[in-house]
């Protein structure tokens, strides 16, 4: 199997404040890993590190053909090409409220990639049709659902065509009865043959989806395996107590 994620030693702390204290992990090629564990246990902070939303202050850390060392010094240009390895789904969408769906989805590929109009329109098109949102495109983001509005998020990301796919508890913010659309979407991914890194809550999804599940507690990874494993079998008291809380 080929990684296309390594860190070693990601540390994060905000002012005086230890957040990461030491993480190290691989994800292979292709993979859905689920990062699971506490509240303020340091998942987003996490999940952000990888696409230096939140730069670490230290580890060594490869997203596809980027590696950064941390710890080490780096340019701007430097963290631009790390970033361009992974898109980001944000908890709650952050799409443009005075553009039409359409609009945010090119954004990204026309300004960033200088792909032409027509062309980023007509993948976009295609996508939003794959996430059952055809007609759609001409809405503002107003208009649609919280669930929609996520789908849309998710085919934002996925229009700049990452490597890797970082989704922070895509559906958190969402009422119940719309959870199931967007994880349907991320399910459909993962057949594609995506590799995501998912933050999530939902440890039912985590199970059916992952073939990673990464528990963190006090900024480290106290366990990590396949969902049959760290889900129904864990090895940690910790493991075993947040799963506990859950059910
Ligand atoms: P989780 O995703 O597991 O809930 P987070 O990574 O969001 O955890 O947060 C871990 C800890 O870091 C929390 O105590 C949180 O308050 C703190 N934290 C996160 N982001 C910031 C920030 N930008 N400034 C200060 N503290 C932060």
């Amino acid at each position: 199997m080929t990684e296309l994620i390594r860190v070693d030693g990601l540390r994060k702390s905000f002012g005086a404040t230890p957040v990461l204290n030491g993480i190290d992990f691989g994800v292979d090629a292709g993979s859905v890993t689920a990062v699971i564990g506490p509240s303020g246990s340091g998942k987003t902070t996490l999940l952000r590190s990888l696409n230096a939303l939140d730069v670490p202050d230290a580890g060594v850390i490869r997203v596809a053909d980027e590696t950064i060392d941390f710890a080490g010094t780096y340019s701007k240009a430097d963290i631009a090409r790390y970033r361009s390895q992974s898109g980001f789904v944000f908890q709650s969408h952050n799409l443009f409220p005075h553009k039409t769906v359409l609009e945010n989805i090119i954004e990204g590929p026309v300004v960033v990639q200088r792909r032409p109009v027509r062309d980023a329109t007509e993948d976009a098109r295609t996508l939003l049709a794959s996430v059952g949102l055809a007609d759609r495109g001409d809405a503002y983001p107003s208009e649609l659902s919280g669930g929609q509005q996520q789908r849309v998020g998710i085919v934002r990301a996925v229009a700049l065509n990452p490597k890797v796919l970082l989704l922070d508890e895509p559906t958190s913010a969402l009422d119940p009865e719309l959870v199931g659309d967007v994880l349907r979407v991320i399910v459909d991914l993962a057949a594609q043959g995506w590799t995501m890194v998912v933050v999530t809550h939902e440890i039912g999804f985590a199970r059916q989806v992952s073939d990673q599940v990464l528990f963190i507690d006090g900024g480290v990874v106290v366990e990590h395996g396949a969902p049959a494993d760290v889900i129904d079998h864990p090895q940690h008291d910790r493991t075993a107590a947040f799963l506990r809380r859950l059910t």
